[in-house]
């Protein structure tokens, strides 16, 4: 083993895939600290909610672009599949490195993993150092004033938008070009390819038509519709049919740009340009959503398996493999619904309007579990976000914080109207395919919902 180099650190990426912005490679700069850059692909350490294949695809291709990043600033990223504290371990000893740092992940389970890690590490006289990332505000940082977390948005977001600058103002402290590469990483292969990320079966080949990850796209994409589509992103956001939204969601994810620097450019923006101020309003309080996301599994910790409303957890749901199929593959026969699937089964992303109603029909008319859905949004979705899923399927299902009421049932038939009038987002995705008879009838499935719901919320006001 080479002499211990007290300077050196290794840094493990995870969720913060990018170059720019980011808090540890910041404090490794502003150290002028040798590093060497490290991936670890551990996905059991994530069950239950291991990366589907869509996330996959999209890790492969983000992995690759930061390596290249990398490259070109004399670095080498070092991708390990092995259980993560083992090969932090053995990675330390190997390149004589007695520091590790990383950005923090969120999900109850993971800070859990990461506990272990750190424990393991320190039992083997390794530093470890970690940083907030992917939030605007810490955990804990945004409580009302009982001290207690906020369930519903409105009074959250209230608070986080008076404070927005505050939760900007760290950025841009150091130039990343201050990286400094450990010798002994130098020269090492970039092996994304040896993480077997990708199906050796090409379906994912259909969606590179649609994204491009990495840092640098995920610039462009928030430069390009900031530019072009802010203005009207209030009205078109609803509409399926144009690209009225910004699709930063994957890039979001995978910590490919920070969102503090997302939130800046906005603000600026609004600040700037008065007739952008109401769609930069808009949009912030969409992020302002992902936070809230955040917030809620924070506290919440099960909120990514049990109904926060607990009135809806036992008895509530129908066992319908049938259903679950069709809907998953697009063949309910109702072409808004079958549009949004097939949307999504060919791109890995669908629209945000497209997912309530899915979700609608799915959760309401179909009465299968919210978790069933959330699964497959899971395995399909670039974007797969524990947070943000789960309390898009909870909202949508009636059951969490600041949900949609029970009652709310979206019909997809007018929802076409409103939003699809000239139907082009059903032609786009179904074009000239013979839809099947719908499996479900609307009206009186919607009858049958509103009973059972309804059920549940007496049976609990009876228990109570
Ligand atoms: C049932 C259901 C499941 C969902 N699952 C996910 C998921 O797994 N991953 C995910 O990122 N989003 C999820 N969403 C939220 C939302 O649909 C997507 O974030 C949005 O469609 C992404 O497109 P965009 O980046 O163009 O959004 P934009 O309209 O451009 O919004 C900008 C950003 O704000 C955030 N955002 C917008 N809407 C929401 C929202 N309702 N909740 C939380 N954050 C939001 C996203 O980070 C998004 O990238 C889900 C919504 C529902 C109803």
């Amino acid at each position: 083993m080479p002499p211990v180099d007290p300077a050196a650190v290794l840094h493990w990426f995870r969720r913060d895939l990018r170059l720019a912005d980011n808090p540890a490679l910041e404090w490794i700069a502003e150290q002028a600290a040798p590093a060497l850059f490290v991936y670890l692909h551990a996905p059991r350490e994530e069950a239950p909610w291991m990366p589907g294949g869509a996330s996959n695809w999209w890790l492969h291709h983000s992995l690759a672009a930061l390596g290249e990043g990398l490259a070109a600033q004399g670095h080498s990223l070092i991708c390990v599949a092995d259980e993560s504290a083992a090969a932090l371990i053995r990675l330390c000893h190997d390149h004589a490195i007695r520091r590790v740092t990383w950005n923090r992940r969120y999900e109850p389970h993971l800070v859990a993993r990461d506990q272990r890690v750190a424990s393991a590490l320190h039992a083997n006289g390794i530093e470890t150092r970690t940083f907030d990332d992917g939030l605007l505000f810490p955990p804990g940082g945004l409580l009302n004033r009982q001290h207690a977390p906020y369930r519903v948005f409105t009074p959250f977001w209230r608070e986080a938008r008076k404070r927005l600058i505050e939760a900007t103002s760290t950025l841009n402290r150091v130039p990343r070009e201050r990286l400094s590469p450990h010798g002994n990483g130098v020269g090492v292969r970039t092996q994304v390819q040896d993480l077997n990320l990708l199906d050796p079966h090409p379906w994912h080949a259909k969606l590179a038509a649609h994204h491009t990850p990495g840092e640098a796209a995920a610039w462009r994409r928030l430069e390009g519709f900031l530019g072009e589509r802010l203005q009207g992103y209030p009205e078109a956001r609803e509409i399926p049919g144009v690209a009225g939204t910004s699709i930063l969601s994957p890039h979001l994810h995978f910590g490919e740009i920070d969102i503090r620097r997302v939130v800046a450019a906005a603000l600026d923006l609004t600040q700037a340009r008065p007739e952008k101020s109401a769609g930069g309003e808009r949009f912030l309080s969409e992020l302002g959503w992902r936070e809230f996301a955040r917030h809620i599994l924070h506290h919440f910790p099960a909120s990514d398996r049990n109904a926060l409303d607990s009135r809806f957890n036992e008895g509530m749901w129908q066992e319908d493999p049938e259903g679950l199929a069709k809907w998953q593959r697009g063949e309910t026969g109702i072409p808004l619904v079958d549009a949004g699937m097939r949307e999504l089964w060919r791109t890995g992303w669908m629209h945000n309007r497209v997912r309530m109603i899915v979700g609608s029909l799915l959760t309401k008319n179909l009465g299968i579990h919210w978790l069933a859905g959330a699964r497959w949004f899971w395995d399909t979705l670039v974007d797969a976000d524990l947070a943000n899923n789960s309390l898009g399927w909870q909202w949508i299902a009636g059951c969490g914080v600041d949900a949609a009421p029970y009652f709310r049932i979206f019909n997809p038939e007018t929802q076409a109207q409103k939003f699809d009038p000239k139907g082009e987002y059903i032609q786009r995705w179904l074009g000239r395919d013979h839809l099947p008879s719908p499996i479900v009838d609307l009206k009186e499935s919607r009858r049958l919902a509103l009973e059972r719901y309804s059920a549940h919320v007496k049976g609990a006001l009876r228990a109570s």
